[in-house]
């Protein structure tokens, strides 16, 4: 089968930059400081100040930029904390991971973002923090997200993972809580030739325990004040983002066209069944993925559209088709089917449409094409 438009394609971001890129990765070669070194602190402060926060604390991945960073912030043994069941797994795994207990709330269906009211229904004593994912690229309301956080004294702790530089009411993404986790993993907005994570703060203290608890636990050498692991960011993948970094904005721009492009050409199928996940953010949505809901109206089902999509050369994908609450792995925590129906539903009615920086107008135009034409319709 031949793939006319791939689901990504991240040589499109690189080879225009391949010079720069090749420099990068030569000078660290050159002078050899493949751990914690000094282009590593660069991209660190390079990359909060992008994100509109004072510290950046380089990990090994975004996973362990929720678990390090919760146990930064001082979440774990004992606490409660409130995220979505509709995320990516790794959400989830962070808040077991740091000690916690994870307390799975519904989604919103036009945004598939947390559902506030349901978090609000899930607040008990415990309750410690929230963790809002910002999904697709599109970030929580931050006055919503501060209002809660303030009516039930607890701590915002943001999942970035797929929304660098997102921005919304005037908050980019990692600016609204007290610390956020992001993603470099290679497909993310912005990302490494290998895993990468981070955590942003502008809270001194949460920087300071977090560069210990990535190394070691240790703040001085050979001196270990809590046990930490080992999870640093490599020198060599902080010198490629960093190189990349400077593009990001013009790469997130270029999704939002792609996005606001699909959102006028799929207006005429929203009768045929076909929605798109709404934007509420406008130019702030960085569109890390464009997800269409096919919902029971439609004529045909999910899978045969992607199988059909698939034979016209057209990649797409799901995120996510199993809900964080009925993963085998998380059996125990004692969720079942049934207990958030907007994750369920979604999980059975999304796809996500090709969506990258270099996907030309007429690839665009082959996409939405093929759409109409599985459905009959024009
Ligand atoms: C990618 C992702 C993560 C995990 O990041 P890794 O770098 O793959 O560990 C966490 N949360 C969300 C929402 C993600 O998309």
């Amino acid at each position: 089968m031949i793939i006319t438009v791939p689901f990504v394609d991240l040589n499109l971001q690189h080879q225009p930059i391949q010079a720069k890129l090749q420099q990068a990765i030569e000078d660290v070669l050159v002078k050899g400081d493949f751990i914690l070194g000094q282009p590593l602190s660069d991209f660190e402060t390079a990359f909060a100040v992008a994100s509109g926060t004072k510290y950046g604390i380089g990990v090994a991945s975004g996973t362990d930029a929720i678990t390090l960073g919760l146990q930064a912030c001082n979440i774990g043994a004992g606490d409660e904390v409130i995220l979505p069941a509709n995320t990516f797994i790794a959400t989830l795994i962070g808040v077991v991971s740091a000690g916690a207990k994870p307390i799975l709330v519904d989604c919103n269906p036009k945004t598939a973002l947390i559902d506030l009211e349901a978090a609000a229904k899930a607040i008990t004593p415990q309750t410690k923090a929230i963790i809002p994912v910002h999904l697709y690229g599109q970030m929580v309301s931050p006055s919503q997200l501060l209002d809660f956080a303030n009516t039930y004294k607890i701590l915002i702790f943001e999942d970035a993972a797929q929304a660098h530089l997102a921005e919304r009411e005037g908050y980019r993404a990692g600016s609204v809580g007290i610390a956020a986790a992001f993603s470099f993993y290679p497909s993310k907005n912005l990302g490494a030739f290998g895993d990468g994570g981070m955590v942003v703060t502008n809270n001194p203290d949460v920087a300071t325990k977090m560069r210990r608890l990535r190394n070691y636990g240790s703040s001085q050498k050979y001196v270990h004040i809590e046990p930490g692991t080992n999870s640093r960011l490599d020198t060599l993948q902080a010198a490629i983002l960093h190189q990349k970094l400077p593009y990001l904005s013009q790469w997130n721009s270029a999704r939002l066209n792609i996005g606001q492009r699909y959102d006028i050409e799929l207006v005429p199928l929203a009768s045929a069944g076909i929605i798109p996940i709404h934007n509420q953010s406008g130019t702030g949505h960085i569109y890390h993925l464009y997800v269409v809901k096919i919902d029971d109206s439609c004529p045909i089902q999910r899978q045969q559209l992607q199988g059909q999509l698939t034979a016209a050369g057209i990649q797409t994908g799901i995120h996510y088709p199993i809900p964080c609450h009925l993963q085998p792995a998380f059996n125990y925590l004692g969720y079942q089917q049934g207990n958030f129906p907007q994750s369920e539903q979604l999980s059975q009615q999304i796809l996500s449409l090709p969506i990258y920086p270099g996907l030309n107008n007429s690839q665009i135009t082959e996409i939405v094409t093929a759409i109409y034409s599985i459905l009959k319709i024009k």
